[in-house]
């Protein structure tokens, strides 16, 4: 029998995770991992300021499903101290991904290259012949069986500002915006979520006033932990949402409250952003945060049942969990502590309302509000998220966007199976979409232990087939 061959576009959390996986499970199997960056050196955790926290508990970044404290153990080796609830440094579990990969590649008998170059296209060689993934020098692997896990695409950049020279298009890498700005300046950062609040956090550090700006000017909700099976939900009750229901949003939330035991205790947004955040502060500390808890559950159950329903009722369900994106995407307490000391010193600000107009750079920037006031800033930074990497298909190839574009190529958009393979003209290929890139199908897959329990079900249908 021919020994299969898997090729795993895209070594990062999803491509690490299945890596391993396939490693551990012991199938006879030659694996290639392409990907241009190293190990653990992707957007997200490649940094190298230990300020930067992951926004996950410990306990949820094992990249080896059913050893949830994996991660720990690595940090407790390594001399870190982060209990298991905890928020560590995103440098380490960088350095964790690394040693799981390094670990696995190295075993005796492993059958294993990593590819340092970008996969452009995977073709079909022919029924039953398997595929061939293209790369950018022109050269190719062929291979059974693909993985796609690409994640995120370039920095999502305000219209207008992409090709603005001084732009600074996203806080990370952070040695590349703590020295666009100079000493001592004012600089104005778009967004006011996650990444907003590291490059407030990084940039006060250095000396800098910070003003952070978004449509809304909300801040994330504040939390302590996300851990799995803290709280518990008849899968049933999930089961029962309709997505077509106009009051799909209040059932959530009823169904939130049903778990509690009590309404989750939330500040108002009436109160103003400082006072919010003051009062979350607040909550968090005396532990009156159970909505943490009962979200992870919430996710955890709604994954396996969307990813089986169709495409509109999928919108309905993101579109009625709208109001929960803070409390989904929320952020560590000891960061709140600090960004919230920082507000009462002024050194940071908080705007609702993006620029009017943005001249400059020269001799700094001249920001006009809409409320007509203007503003000068010494630099300014996009922390408004990450774009996709748009696939397409087109008479059966699977072509991946290039480097830095994220303009899709000719061709459909993937259609998945349950499953996350790839369907083109009805017929499932040995293709699947895993990690971010799966977000076509899946709606929750922007946390590593999503990539983690997907790697692990690949692994046991790959295993058995
Ligand atoms: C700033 C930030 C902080 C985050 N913090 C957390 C956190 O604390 N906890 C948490 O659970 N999640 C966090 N996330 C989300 C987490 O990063 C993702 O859930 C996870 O990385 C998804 O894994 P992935 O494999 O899909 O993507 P990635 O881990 O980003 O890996 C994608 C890999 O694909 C490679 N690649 C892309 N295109 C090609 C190509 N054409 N050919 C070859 N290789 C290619 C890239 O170089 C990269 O290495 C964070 C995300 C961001 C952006």
């Amino acid at each position: 029998m021919v020994r299969r061959r898997v090729v795993i576009i895209g070594g990062g959390v999803a491509g690490t995770a299945a890596f391993a996986a396939l490693a551990r499970a012991g199938v006879d199997v030659q694996v290639d991992i392409v990907d241009p960056l190293a190990a653990g050196a992707g957007p997200a955790f490649g940094v190298g300021d230990a300020a930067l926290l992951c926004n996950t508990s410990v306990d949820l970044m094992s990249l080896l499903p059913g050893l949830p404290a994996d991660f720990h153990e690595s940090l407790r080796a390594r001399g870190v101290p982060a209990g298991r609830e905890e928020f560590a440094p995103r440098r380490e579990f960088a350095r964790y991904l690394r040693e799981v990969y390094e670990t696995w590649a190295g075993r005796p008998g492993m059958s294993h290259r990593r590819v340092s170059r970008r996969a452009l296209a995977v073709r079909p060689l022919g029924p039953g012949e398997g595929y061939r993934v293209v790369l950018d020098d022109g050269s190719g692997l062929t291979a059974s069986d693909v993985l796609v896990c690409l994640g995120w695409g370039p920095p999502r950049v305000p219209d207008g500002l992409r090709d603005r020279p001084g732009i600074v298009t996203s806080p990370f890498p952070e040695e590349r915006m703590l020295e666009s700005v100079r000493p001592s300046g004012r600089v104005l950062v778009l967004g006011t979520r996650l990444s907003a609040i590291d490059a407030a956090l990084l940039l006060t550090r250095h000396g800098h006033r910070v003003t952070l700006a978004s449509p809304s000017g909300a801040l994330p909700a504040v939390r302590t932990r996300t851990v799995r099976g803290a709280a518990r939900i008849d899968p049933a009750e999930v089961h029962a949402l309709d997505p077509a229901d106009p009051r799909l949003t209040r059932r959530i939330l009823d169904l939130v409250t049903r778990t509690l035991g009590t309404a989750p205790t939330c500040a108002d947004a009436s109160i103003g952003t400082l006072e919010r955040l003051r009062s979350e502060v607040e909550l968090a500390r005396r532990g009156q945060v159970g909505w943490q808890d009962v979200l992870v559950e919430l996710v955890d159950l709604a994954n396996p049942i969307l990813v089986r329903r169709d495409q509109d009722a999928r919108r309905r369900v993101l579109r009625a969990c709208e109001p929960l994106t803070r409390y989904l995407g929320s952020f560590p307490l000891c960061n709140a502590e600090r960004l919230l000391g920082l507000l009462d010193t002024g050194q940071v600000k908080v705007r609702a309302g993006t620029p009017r107009r943005l001249d400059g750079p020269s001799p700094f920037w001249r920001v006009q509000w809409p409320d007509g006031r203007s503003e000068h800033f010494d630099g300014v930074v996009c922390a408004t998220g990450f774009t996709g990497r748009p696939l397409r298909v087109r008479s059966g190839v699977l072509t991946l966007p290039k480097a830095h574009d994220a303009s899709p190529v000719a061709g459909a958009p993937p259609e998945l199976d349950a499953d996350l393979r790839l369907r083109v003209d009805g017929r499932s290929e040995r293709i699947w979409l895993l990690g971010v890139s799966s977000g076509v199908r899946m709606p929750f897959v922007n946390a590593v232990h999503h990539a983690t329990d997907q790697a692990e079900a690949f692994t046991r249908a790959f295993a058995e087939t």
